[in-house]
């Protein structure tokens, strides 16, 4: 072989993988970038002490209790940590479990991670924003998607469709 093929080869090889390496570094940072991250004594300052325990902390409204079981109105969920659109509400369905359940989530707004607690296998569902633990996600839900995103109405608010005048 051409010692000095070879010797270009290896300097285009490096300059892709310095380039390479830099785009990874960018799209990493403005992932970053994007998150909202608060101090424990911030996210305090700006929830309720049921929606810290819920969000932060990882807990569980009791069944039948939160403000938005039974709530049916046209408009959108935002999580109650950051704000970031969750569920829209014609994804949203009477699943009689006790907690809000919706069929389907916005695209891009929520991680998985499988949560094998209290002896149950299970999916949690948190907000890509902030992190906020919103609740779980089960195979036993409605067509089209056969999903039910069972979510604590502390980790939500309610944003109604505008009246139209
Ligand atoms: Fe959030």
């Amino acid at each position: 072989m051409n010692p000095r093929i070879f010797f270009f080869d290896i300097i285009f090889i490096f300059f892709f993988i310095v380039i390479g390496s830099n785009f990874a570094q960018v799209k990493e940072r403005k992932i970053i970038e994007d998150k909202v991250q608060k101090s424990e004594k911030e996210w305090r300052e700006i929830l309720t002490p049921e929606q810290y325990r819920i969000l932060r902390e990882r807990g569980t409204e009791r069944a039948s209790t939160g403000k938005y079981d039974k709530h049916f109105e046209k408009g959108t969920y935002v999580c109650a940590g950051c704000g970031a659109e969750l569920f829209i509400s014609n994804t949203k369905y009477n699943s009689g479990c006790g907690w809000p359940a919706f069929y389907e989530s916005l695209p891009e707004a929520m991680e998985e991670t499988s949560d094998n607690s209290f002896g149950m296998i299970r999916t949690e569902i948190t907000c890509k924003k902030c992190d906020g633990h919103l609740g779980h996600v089960f195979n036993d839900g409605p067509n089209p998607t056969g999903l039910r995103y069972c979510v604590n109405s502390a980790s939500l608010e309610f944003e109604p469709v505008e009246k139209e005048k």
